[in-house]
């Protein structure tokens, strides 16, 4: 087995299992061409990031553009236009009260970036708090301190020595909504630094769906107990939700947003954080031990900016959300015959991602299902990564009725599989 293993390690991939990795040639739209000339339909946005598709004529025009002129330029003392019209296009768009942007490029550097802005505001105010409250199975990535505030589990159990505590309040499951809101009232008392969420989904740990009521409350403790809320929008963002962020939806302005994903349309890594000025005042200084050290190489890389630029420019025309609305409506005509079907449990829509799970009696993303789901899946042509027992559906806007009904025939007949 030693001689045949891949130079390459691929992420979330057990090598052992999965020898052969599909070759991908080319990506248009919503389909993803094999090079053996497949045609894939990629009904999961290639990991939650492209949004209009793949390729996207705007956003590749403004890719090509930007290569020509500027490419890379370190951030620390320099500028340049397309980072000021993304911060300021950012700006616009984000809910109310987030002031500044800090560039970086991916959703768990996002996180990080959260997480050390809000520990760097209270020691910066001479308070210094150091404890992060978080939702039970929540994901919000795989560095140290993304890791540390997700939930423990087989992701990092080699790594567990090397994650800080947390406090974790229960994720408010139907009818237990206000045990979520007691733990977090009661987490806020310890005078935590932040309380970080996935709003109204929680993504990896199981596409798990909560009522904005919950997240406007969640706010309103935290704002009571002077706690900032970290919204993890990573994967929420970018009209997922069926509005352009979650936190819209229950007019739930954070203190401090992550973006990535989709912030390019896809097509580029990059990330944001913003956070309200108190936060960047706090570290606004003559004083430079008071600078908000933190950086990467490629800090708002000129030629990924522009792919943000021209995915913002999308936004700004109203055909963009109305296409997400349109989704959103031809998922759940999709679904509802499934919210009868006793092979599924927990049938559940949330703007333009939907989620079932297969009632096998085995559950969580080992659950022994799972890499038959994924091979069934690959066999019909369709790029679906199910979470052990849990099939979820997150297609770009550009996705059609019929690729919907393709994707929604492969699940019915997946319901078959047996452990
Ligand atoms: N936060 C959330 C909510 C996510 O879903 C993810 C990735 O899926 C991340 C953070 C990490 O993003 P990245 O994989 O770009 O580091």
């Amino acid at each position: 087995m030693r001689t045949m293993a891949s130079p390459i390690w691929h992420p979330f991939t057990q090598h052992a299992l999965q020898p052969e990795m599909v070759r991908i040639a080319l990506g248009e739209g919503a389909y993803l061409y094999a090079d053996d000339g497949r045609r894939i339909i990629d009904a999961i946005s290639s990991w939650w990031v492209v949004t209009h598709g793949h390729c996207h004529p705007t956003i590749v025009r403004a890719i090509k553009d930007q290569a020509e002129r500027l490419t890379q330029i370190i951030f620390a003392g320099h500028t340049h236009e397309p980072a000021e019209q993304v911060a300021s296009a950012l700006l616009k768009l984000a809910p109310a009260g987030l002031d500044h942007v800090f560039f970086s490029d991916s959703g768990s550097t996002s996180v990080e970036v959260a997480l050390k802005m809000a520990l760097g505001y209270w020691h910066n105010i001479g308070e210094p708090r150091s404890r992060i409250v978080v939702m039970q199975h929540s994901y919000h990535g795989d560095t140290i301190g993304a890791m540390s505030v997700g939930a423990r589990g087989v992701f990092n159990a080699a790594y567990g020595p090397l994650l800080f505590d947390v406090t974790a309040v229960p994720f408010p499951f139907e009818e237990k909504e206000q045990a979520t809101l007691d733990a977090l009232e009661a987490a806020c008392r310890d005078k935590p630094a932040a309380f970080i969420v996935e709003p109204l989904i929680l993504g990896a740990g199981g596409m798990l769906m909560y009522p904005l009521q919950v997240l406007k409350e969640m706010k309103r403790i935290c704002e009571a107990a002077g706690v900032w809320v970290i919204a993890d929008e990573v994967m929420t963002g970018w009209g997922r939700t069926g509005t352009l962020f979650a936190c819209e939806q229950a007019d739930v302005a954070p203190d401090i947003a992550c973006y990535s994903k989709g912030l390019t349309g896809g097509a580029l890594p990059l990330a944001v954080t913003l956070c309200r000025a108190e936060i960047f005042d706090a570290h606004f200084s003559h004083d430079r031990s008071r600078t908000f050290f933190h950086s990467s190489s490629y800090t708002a890389n000129p030629v990924a900016c522009a792919a943000a630029k021209a995915n913002l420019d999308l936004w700004q025309e109203p055909a963009t959300l109305s296409r997400v609305v349109e989704v959103a409506a031809m998922q759940e005509r999709a679904l509802a015959p499934f919210r009868d079907d006793g092979r599924f449990k927990n049938v559940r829509r949330a703007g333009t991602i939907t989620a079932l799970d297969l009632d096998v009696g085995d559950s969580g993303y080992l659950a022994g299902i799972g890499p038959k789901l994924l091979e069934f899946f690959a066999r019909r042509n369709l790029l679906l990564r199910p979470l052990g027992n849990t099939i979820y559906v997150m297609p770009p806007y550009c996705v059609t009725k019929s690729d919907l009904d393709e994707i929604y025939a492969a699940i019915a007949d997946a319901a078959n599989l047996r452990q």
